[in-house]
């Protein structure tokens, strides 16, 4: 079946409504006057319960069907990025270096679309809870709102979640069991060294010398630790070290990214990553102290909701339009903290051909708006059959 005709209908008021989000961006925790904007939206739709400022600026809405049931959630972001946008559209960002560029906009949109709908038809049995939560760009706004008693206070029993993609069509879908997007570590290694004179390299030890070493020696976690039919990425991103040309600093700094699917291999990574520091610092006379920060987890897509979820993208799409098998991607998500505590499932929608997530160009796909809206509504609908 095709997306449903209310869903349709409402599309071009959820795009006014994406469009006026898309004006304020807002980042991290500070999304008042996105979370005000949504409030008042459900306020307006007659959903039962709302409730502010869980997990600090997180909503929640819950909306009764028309018997007793159980209790599934469904989840939009609400932050941008610090990103100058480049846009040139009517609706651009009238925040200075600040945008919606991961469609964070849209996803908020599409979740008070079907919001609408499930407050106007209640079709179901049980209750849905409508989720939005802050700080999806690093800060886990989704581990705070877990944090501060989400699931049990609402009564959350399965928990799902949906990102556009670009690149995807309009009208697709994609999934996979198991994990999705990776698990999201940073690392930083302060190499200390001896600094000195440039021309007397024989009085010093080279912290610059020694980091370039750990870097070549850190590929070869990927290449030659992690078992080849396994993911890993290590990324050094920054290395910061020296003012002169003439002087040998005492110090360099390498910092950088993790990304694995696997505990196993997260764990590797980890061992590895510190080992090589250590010890290649050490063969260069210097000392290497690292910081390891393990991020967000890995969303793992369990196997019934997996299933469920790409049931009723294949309702709305057709099944030919869903990629059930998709390659997981090796961003992260902090709707993984959800997925730790409850058990649900996180699908991509098809942003079309449209410029890159986080890229300056970026827009959300106003066509995409009516897919998603169905999505959602077939999901609750199907889960919450009376
Ligand atoms: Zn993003
Ligand atoms: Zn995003």
């Amino acid at each position: 079946m095709p997306v449903l005709n209310r869903a349709a209908e409402l599309q071009e008021e959820i795009a006014e409504w994406r469009r006026h989000i898309h004006t304020q961006p807002e980042l991290l925790f500070a999304v008042e006057k996105t979370a005000a904007f949504v409030a008042e939206k459900l306020k307006s739709f007659g959903v039962d319960e709302i409730v502010t400022g869980i997990g600090k600026t997180g909503v929640v809405g819950l909306i009764k069907g028309k018997g007793p049931g159980r209790t599934i959630g469904m989840r939009a972001d609400m932050d941008a990025l610090p990103i100058t946008e480049q846009t040139g559209k009517p609706w651009a960002s009238t925040v200075p270096g600040m945008m919606h560029a991961c469609g964070h906009d849209g996803h908020t949109a599409m979740l008070l679309g079907a919001a609408k709908y499930l407050a106007e038809t209640r079709n179901f049995s049980g209750s849905v809870a409508v989720i939005f939560q802050p700080a999806e760009e690093g800060g886990g706004g989704g581990n705070e709102m877990v944090k501060d008693g989400m699931m049990e206070r609402f009564g959350i029993q399965e928990v799902y979640g949906m990102h556009n993609m670009p690149g995807i069509p309009v009208g697709q879908f994609a999934i996979r069991q198991g994990p999705i997007m990776a698990a999201t570590d940073e690392f930083k290694i302060t190499i200390k060294g001896h600094g000195g004179h440039a021309a007397m390299p024989h009085l010093t030890i080279d912290p610059i010398v020694a980091g370039s070493q750990i870097v070549n020696s850190l590929q070869t976690i990927a290449s030659r630790n992690a078992d080849p039919l396994q993911s890993v990425v290590v990324s050094v991103t920054k290395f910061n070290a020296g003012f002169a040309h003439n002087i040998i600093p005492t110090e360099a700094v390498i910092a950088g990214t993790v990304r694995t699917l696997m505990p196993e291999m997260r764990d590797l990574a980890q061992k590895r990553l510190t080992e090589i520091a250590e010890g290649v610092a050490k063969a260069q006379g210097a000392v290497a102290d690292v910081y390891y920060d393990r991020n967000y987890p890995v969303t793992f897509n369990h196997a019934e909701e997996t299933q469920y979820a790409a049931a009723a993208a294949g309702e709305v799409a057709g099944s030919t339009n869903v990629n059930a098998e998709v390659a997981p991607v090796m961003g992260g998500e902090d709707f993984s903290y959800m997925l730790e505590a409850r058990p649900g499932a996180f699908i991509f929608i098809g942003n079309g051909d449209t410029a890159g997530l986080h890229h300056p160009e970026y827009d959300f796909n106003d066509e995409i708006i009516p897919h998603g809206i169905s999505y959602w509504v077939k999901l609750a609908e199907d889960r919450l059959a009376g």
